[in-house]
Parts: C-alpha cells; structure tokens; sequence
C-alpha cells in the first residue's frame, strides 16, 4: 500500500527515535522524505538530511523552501522535535524554561509557519505533532517538560480550528514511555540503568515499552488521507496508560 505516493514530507527530529522511524514510515509508503534535525547524519537511503535548528527561523524557513525547491511541493509536516527537562518549579531557571519551550512549542510554530503557504496548495495536507501524556498526566519531577507539551496540546487544537477551512488537517500523537535513544538517555543518570529500564518495561501493561515504529505507525496514520476525517484529535501511544 502505498498511502504516500507522490506526497512530500518533512519529519523534524527525523534522524533518531520516533522521528527517524517516521521518516522511514512515510519513505516506504510512497513520501518522499526530508529530515530536518540538528546533525541529520547516518540517514537511510532516500531520506534528504537537512541540517536545521527548529529555534533558528531563518534557518528553518531555508530548511522548508530548501524541500520545496528540490521536491516541488509540501503535504506533510512532522513536527516531532523535542528534548526533556527534569525537576519540579524550582529546579530550572528561566533561560532553561525559555530554552525548553523555544524547542518543543515555538519550534513547531515556526516549521508550520512556513510550511502554511505550501500546505494550501496540498489536496492531502496534513501536520502531526509529537505531544506526550505527561500533557495531562501530572508526572513528578516533569513540570517543563510536562507545560511545554500541554502548550503542544492546545497549539495543536487551535492550529486545527484555524486550518481545517483551508484543508489542513492538524493532529497531534502522545506517546507514553517510547524504546528510544532518549530513553537510553535518561536512564543513564540512573544508579542501575539495567534495573531502571527493567522496573519501566515492568511498569506497562504490555510489560515493554511502546516501539518508536508504533508511534510513527501512529504518525503516519494522522498525516495520510486514511485519517480524512480526523482533525484537531490526540491519539495516545502508551499501552493504554492514559493517565499514567
Ligand atoms: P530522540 O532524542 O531520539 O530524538 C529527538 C530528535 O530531535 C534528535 O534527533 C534531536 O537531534 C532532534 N532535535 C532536538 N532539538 C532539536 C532542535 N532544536 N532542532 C532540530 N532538531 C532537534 O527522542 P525521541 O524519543 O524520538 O523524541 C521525539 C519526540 O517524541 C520528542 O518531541 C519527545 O518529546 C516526544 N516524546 C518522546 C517520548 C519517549 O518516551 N521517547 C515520550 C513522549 C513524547
């Protein structure tokens, strides 16, 4: 099945984890595919690299007419980069506040910003954002990371009111803990990352972690004419934890 033929991609954060399998995703099912991703090295075959900082806007608007310019259009936006932040209120300062959510909120604002002109002309656009359950879970020791994806929620209801008129379907997924390089990560400021990874597996209800492939599963599904219907949604990739 090829639900992306002749379709064109960007998936920012598209050189690792969810992003990278994404990329892959929508490459195998017909999308011609360009990674945006701060170092966008080792790339598969057919994937174009494009080396960009999404808090960067003039680099990113490069980055969107660069795609444009080699492919000749744009249907689909991923706005999937991100990075965590750790502690409650009074561990980060406000530079580390602003950093966070210059990432993972106005990152996504400034990629769709540009993306926009192109999109209108796509009969199958779409934009999916990485959002995550923390957004309405209330996890410890989370609340950057947790406020800027909730930000992510509510940009992404809003973008979707203010598009879906111009046939711009926009959507977000919430992973819950995803097998990614960002979860090696994380457990390995853990005394036993061996024993913390386990104690995570154990924690599911499926006794593992969702897949990055599942969420680009999931991604792909948001960003493909088989979703027409579906705007302004969230749908969660967390092994039924919704709440967490
Ligand atoms: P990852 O660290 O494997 O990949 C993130 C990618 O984003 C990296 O390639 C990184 O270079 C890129 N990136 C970071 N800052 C960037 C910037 N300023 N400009 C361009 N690219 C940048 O992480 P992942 O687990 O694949 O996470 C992807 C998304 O999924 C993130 O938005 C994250 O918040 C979200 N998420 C992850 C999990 C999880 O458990 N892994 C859970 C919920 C949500």
């Amino acid at each position: 099945m090829s639900d992306f033929a002749g379709l064109v991609a960007i998936v920012t954060g598209g050189a690792s984890g969810i992003g990278l399998a994404t990329a892959k995703l929508l490459h195998s099912r017909g999308a011609r595919v360009a990674a945006l991703d701060l170092k966008p090295d080792g790339l598969p075959d057919g994937i174009v690299g494009i080396e960009a900082d999404v808090t960067d806007d003039a680099r990113v608007a490069a980055a969107v007419d660069a795609v444009v310019e080699r492919f000749g259009r744009l249907d689909v936006v991923v706005n999937n980069a991100g990075i965590g932040a750790i502690g409650d209120v009074a561990a980060n300062d406000d530079d580390e506040w602003m950093r966070v959510l210059d990432v993972n909120v106005v990152g996504m604002v400034r990629v769709a910003r540009h993306a926009l002109p192109h999109l209108r002309r796509s009969p199958a656009a779409a934009i999916v954002n990485t959002c995550s359950v923390v957004a309405w879970a209330g996890v410890e020791q989370r609340v950057l990371y947790s406020a800027s994806k909730g930000a992510v929620y509510a940009l992404t209801l809003a973008m979707a009111a203010d598009h879906v008129r111009e046939g711009i379907r926009v959507n977000c997924v919430a992973p819950g803990s995803a097998d990614t390089p960002w979860i090696a990560r994380s457990l390995r400021h853990t005394e036993d990352p061996a024993a913390a990874r386990a104690a995570l597996d154990a924690f599911q209800p499926t006794g593992r972690l969702v897949s990055a492939d599942e969420v680009a599963g999931a991604i792909a599904y948001l960003a493909s004419p088989l979703s027409g219907g579906t705007v302004g949604t969230v749908l969660a990739v967390d092994n039924g934890m919704h709440g967490l």
